[in-house]
C-alpha cells in the first residue's frame, strides 16, 4: 500500500495549500501546489516578454525551464525553473494578478497537467489546486472542495500580507481575489468546481486546526478502510 489520494480544491485564498501541507506532513505524504505551477509558467511569460496567451510559446519557455520543488532549511517549499529560485517572484502581485489568464490555456493546463499525473503516481499524495478532483486525479480517494467567504478570504491573505511586511489595501484585495474566482470559475477548459463526489466543506468559521482535522478524520476512515 502506497497511500492515498487526497484532492483539494477551492478557490483562491481559501486556505487549501496551508491544509493540504499540514495534512501530507502528518501522514508522510508527498505535497504538490499546482497553482505554483500555473504561477511558474506565468512568471515565464513575464519574465520573457512573451504574450500571455501564446501558448505555444509558453510551452517552449516551460520546455526549456522545467518546474521543480525543493525544500528551505526551515522545511519552507521552494519553486524553480530551471535553476532559478522564484518562489517569492510567484507570490507578488504582478504573477497573481497575471495568473489567470496563462491557466486558462489549454496546451499550458495539458502540459501541466500531465506532470502533476506523473508526480501523484509516485505514492501518496496531497495536491491542491482548482481541477484536481474533476480532471487531475478524477479517481482521488478523497475529494475536498473548500470555501469561504470572499470577506474572509480577503481579510486572511491582508493578515497574512501584514505578517510579511507588506501594505494592501483590503477592498482592492477582495475585488483581486473576486476577479480571479471569477476568471478561474468560468474559463473553458477546466474550470474551478467541485467534482460531484467532492466533499464541501465551508471554512468561513473554522480555524485551520478545524479544517486538518476535518480531512484527516475522512482520510485515515479511506487508509483504515483499505
Ligand atoms: O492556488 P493559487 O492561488 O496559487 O493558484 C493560482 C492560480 O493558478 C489560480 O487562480 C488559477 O488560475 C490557477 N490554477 C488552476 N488550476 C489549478 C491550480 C491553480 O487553474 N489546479
Amino acid at each position: 500500500m502506497t497511500g492515498i489520494k487526497i484532492a483539494i480544491d477551492g478557490p483562491a485564498s481559501s486556505g487549501k495549500s496551508t491544509v493540504a501541507k499540514i495534512v501530507a506532513r502528518d501522514l508522510d505524504y508527498i505535497y504538490l501546489d499546482t497553482g505554483a505551477m500555473y504561477r511558474s509558467a506565468t512568471y515565464l511569460a513575464l519574465k520573457n516578454g512573451v504574450s500571455l496567451t501564446d501558448e505555444k510559446a509558453i510551452i517552449k519557455l516551460l520546455r526549456e525551464y522545467p518546474i521543480s520543488f525543493g525544500r528551505r532549511k526551515d522545511s519552507q517549499q521552494m519553486v524553480f525553473v530551471g535553476d532559478v529560485d522564484i518562489t517569492d517572484p510567484i507570490r507578488g502581485n504582478e504573477v497573481t494578478n497575471n495568473v489567470s489568464t496563462v491557466a486558462a490555456l489549454p496546451l499550458v493546463r495539458q502540459a501541466l497537467v500531465e506532470l502533476q499525473q506523473q508526480i501523484a503516481n509516485q505514492g501518496g499524495i496531497v495536491m491542491d489546486g482548482r481541477d484536481i478532483g474533476t480532471v487531475v486525479l478524477p479517481d482521488a480517494d478523497l475529494k475536498i472542495f473548500m470555501l469561504a467567504s470572499v470577506e474572509e478570504r480577503a481579510r486572511r491573505r491582508y493578515k497574512e500580507n501584514l505578517q510579511k511586511g507588506i501594505e494592501t489595501d483590503f477592498d482592492t484585495l477582495k475585488e483581486e481575489i473576486a476577479a480571479r474566482d471569477y476568471k478561474d470559475s468560468h474559463r473553458k477548459t477546466s474550470p474551478l468546481k467541485p467534482a460531484e463526489d467532492a466533499i464541501t466543506f465551508d471554512t468561513t468559521d473554522v480555524d485551520i486546526a478545524g479544517v486538518v482535522t476535518f480531512i484527516e478524520e475522512r482520510a485515515q476512515k479511506i487508509i483504515d478502510s483499505l
